[in-house]
């Protein structure tokens, strides 16, 4: 079974996963980021799906700003 504590993979390592995905989602969905993805969101080198996820991992019910 793959480790999938984002915490211990440091740097992404082509030979054990594909060599476009970013890293899962950090709100804990555990939803895979690819690079390319559209309104993939980024907080202090945690990927997030789209800003629900990172809303909801930031604890937030919404956000001010408009994203698509
Ligand atoms: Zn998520």
């Amino acid at each position: 079974m793959p480790n999938l504590d984002r915490f211990s993979q440091g740097l992404p390592d082509p030979q054990d996963k594909p060599l476009d995905m970013v890293g899962v989602c950090g709100c804990g969905c555990r939803e895979r980021i690819y690079f390319g993805d559209k309104g993939v969101w980024r907080d202090d080198g945690v990927y997030y799906v789209n800003g629900d996820h990172y809303a909801k991992a930031s604890g937030a019910e919404g956000m001010d700003v408009e994203w698509s």
